[in-house]
């Protein structure tokens, strides 16, 4: 039976991987039955792939355990997946490869970062989908067993999973059967390899910052790895002058923290080097926002419109922003990185809707769902749309 490793990259699957290539007694099975498989997202850190390079990969070639890394094709299920390695011995692990659809090209090309509430849609889209549909693949209707780096304590995760794909799938999870947590798995892989294995993550992860231990791990890591760093701030840069209350840090925004530490000046220079060499637009944005049912005061389905009217220059654009304004008798509403015209403002009460014409990076495309008119129409006609008057 094929024994199918989930691999994330991080401390604990590595840990599971490694004890079982360096203790035959800890695993079962024999290694030929072994395929280890990691979805990429295309936005993981370079330093996790450097030390799967240099730690992990060598240690399955000389033990000729399939590898697999896939990716997902395309923003639709019918773009399928791309298998970007397959092999017995691996060398390279490809965090961002060519043919491979990255997460943050999705996250840009819609102006907006990975939402931080709920559940992880991201990580379904572009782990879960590729792992299952490779899986599926390699097992067709045989029974495997699927091998998950579920933590000692997260028993609850366990028994949510533990239903999923029966009678075929044939879960298991080797940390909670050893009763290693974060911890445990962490001082392990210290131990035999000497390293502080770093906590997997796309660069632009939200959940990174979401306690203050995850942010006191990540600033440090975005001001040593400055190049990559510039992915997570032109993210949220695009995605704040779309909308003011978007953010890396569930609605406030990375660059704030960064700011307030004293050593972010190289990192703050570069970043703006970096602004000034992308080509921007002007974007119109207008967003409709209808109520829930029965509840003028609660906010329902947001529909949005993005259309960019003009390209150019950062300093071209800014100008073009401010003629506009002028045109329109408006003022540039401006925190000093952000640019942007109101044409309408929102309501209290919805359904209402809100206009804005914005400066920005010319990374987003155009973009408006079939259903954007009528909602914009609702909001325009609610009952007490208080809108600034063209
Ligand atoms: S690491 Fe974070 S951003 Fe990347 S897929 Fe997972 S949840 Fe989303």
């Amino acid at each position: 039976m094929r024994i199918v490793l989930s691999y994330g990259l991080g401390v604990d699957s590595t840990a599971i991987l490694l004890r079982w290539l360096t203790d035959p007694a800890s695993r079962w099975f024999d290694l030929r039955d072994l395929v280890v498989v990691t979805a990429q997202t295309g936005d993981e850190w370079v330093e996790t792939a450097y030390l799967v390079e240099q730690h992990i990969y060598p240690l399955l070639a000389r033990h000729g355990v399939r590898t697999v890394q896939v990716a997902r094709a395309g923003p639709r299920q019918k773009d399928g997946i791309v298998v970007l390695d397959d092999t017995t011995h691996p060398i390279l692990c490809l965090s961002s490869a060519p043919g491979a659809y990255r997460l943050s090209e999705e996250l840009l090309s819609v102006a907006t970062v990975p939402q931080s509430g709920g559940i992880r849609k991201c990580s379904l889209k572009f782990k879960g989908w590729p792992l299952d549909e490779f899986i599926a693949g390699l097992v067709g209707a045989d029974e495997y067993v699927h091998v998950i780096g579920y933590e000692a304590n997260e028993v609850k995760r366990m028994l949510k999973d533990m239903p999923l794909g029966l009678p075929t799938r044939i879960p298991s999870y080797p940390l909670i059967e050893w009763g290693w947590t974060r911890a445990d798995c962490e001082r392990y892989v210290l131990d035999r390899l000497g390293v502080k294995w770093p906590k997997s993550a796309c660069v632009q992860c939200p959940y990174a910052f979401s306690l203050a231990e995850g942010r006191e791990r990540t600033i440090p890591r975005y001001l040593a790895n400055p190049y990559e760093a510039l992915l997570g701030l032109t993210m949220e840069h695009l995605a704040v002058a779309v909308n003011p209350r978007q953010g890396l840090l569930a609605g406030q925004q990375l660059y704030d923290l960064i700011v307030s530490n004293p050593d972010s000046g190289p990192l703050l220079e570069l970043f703006e080097r970096h602004l000034d060499r992308l080509p921007w637009a002007i974007y119109d944005v207008r967003r409709a926002m209808a109520a829930k049912p029965g509840d003028a005061m609660a906010r329902g389905q947001t529909h949005r419109s993005l259309e960019l009217l003009v390209e150019g220059t950062r300093a071209d654009v800014l100008a073009h922003l401010a003629r506009a304004a002028y045109l329109l008798g408006r003022e540039v509403e401006t925190d000093g990185r952000h640019h942007r015209v109101w044409l309408r403002t929102r309501n209290l009460y919805y359904p209402c809707v809100e206009h804005i014409l914005t400066a920005a990076p010319a990374l987003a495309n155009d973009k408006s769902y079939r259903s954007f008119e009528k909602a914009w129409l609702a909001g325009l006609n609610g009952p007490a749309q208080l809108a600034l008057s063209f």
